[in-house]
């Protein structure tokens, strides 16, 4: 079990890129939800003690890793957002190097990771090759390859997804599936569908705050009847954004269809829809922007 107490990070030039982050992470598959520059990066080097948090506590099981970083690093696999070594030698050599970083000493031992690894990520026919020819998809089934040199109980992977195409965004998430149930994996992204497809607990992280934590099937549950859509014309999207919370506008077949978000039946030919996560997560990032707008009104209030 992974908890975090209370953790900010405030940088140097003043952002607060986390701010009270409380949570409790239980083994399987985590996701942890957010737009861009919400803070998640930053959340992933903290927990993987590639940087100390400005006030907070985290615990791995009985490890303080705040004051035994070497503790935590034994049992973590970390797949950061940009694992930029991608080196002119072969998979094979690359991951039996890391081996030997990781500590690893015995030939045998390495030889018998090593092998079990590219066969696990369906690298085995290209472990000759130089990883620097790799596809984006192919480097990022060697980063989880290397991340799980050692058998680690806590596995980091950031971002992993992104840029990746839809079959082998499918693949690696089949792969992140099947490593197993007795492990903590906490899976940081900003893509609805990578959470929803595989991860019985999330949180969505905001400019640096959790909005919200639970069972992506719970939360759906929570939001029926509350996601309301309209096909409209795109000239009137202004006046509806005024009139409704609009979570999401998508175009379909030429047209514009909205959701909005109201906790009754809006009336005006608008159609009850069964949200889904992304409704759920639009959602919560509109009631994020409704905090800040309301917070900055008080703020220029009281300046005033
Ligand atoms: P995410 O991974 O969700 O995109 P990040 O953790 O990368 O978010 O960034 C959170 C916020 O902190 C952003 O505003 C970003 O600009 C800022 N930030 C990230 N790294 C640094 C840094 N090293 N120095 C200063 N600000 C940073």
């Amino acid at each position: 079990m992974l908890e975090l107490k209370n953790v900010s990070h405030l940088y140097p030039n003043g952002v607060r890129a986390l701010d009270d982050v409380s949570l409790s992470i239980s083994k399987g598959m985590f996701g942890l939800l957010g737009p861009n520059g919400a803070g998640k990066s930053t959340l992933m080097r903290t927990v993987a003690t590639l940087q100390t948090p400005t006030s907070g506590k985290i615990h791995f099981d009985d490890i303080d890793i705040l004051a035994e970083p070497e503790a935590l690093r034994r049992r973590l696999g970390y797949l950061p957002q940009d694992f930029g070594v991608y080196p002119r030698v072969s998979a094979y050599d690359m991951l039996d190097h890391m081996a030997v970083l990781k500590g690893i000493a015995s030939r045998a031992d390495r030889r018998d990771t090593v092998e079990t690894l590219l066969n696990q990520t369906n690298l085995w026919a290209v472990r000759k090759k130089a990883i620097a020819g790799f596809s984006g998809g192919m480097r990022q089934r060697f980063g989880i390859a290397q991340a799980l040199i050692g058998n680690p109980d806590l596995i980091i992977v950031d971002e992993p997804t992104a840029g990746l195409d839809p079959e082998e965004r499918n693949r690696f998430l089949n792969l992140l599936a099947e490593i197993g149930e007795n492990v903590v994996i906490i899976l940081s992204t900003h893509i609805v569908e990578d959470v929803a497809d595989l991860c019985p607990a999330m949180a969505v992280l905001v400019g640096g705050s959790i909005r919200l934590e639970g069972a992506p099937r719970l939360l759906i549950e929570r939001a029926k009847g509350t996601i309301w859509a309209k096909t409209i014309e795109r000239s009137e999207l202004d006046a509806y954004r005024s009139m409704y919370e609009v979570i999401s506008t998508r175009l379909f077949a030429g047209e514009t269809i909205i959701h909005i978000l109201c906790d009754h039946d809006p009336g005006d030919r608008f159609r009850a829809v069964d949200g889904g996560l992304e409704d759920v997560y639009f959602s919560t990032l509109a009631a994020s922007r409704r905090n800040r707008t309301s917070g900055e009104v008080d703020e220029a209030a009281q300046a005033a």
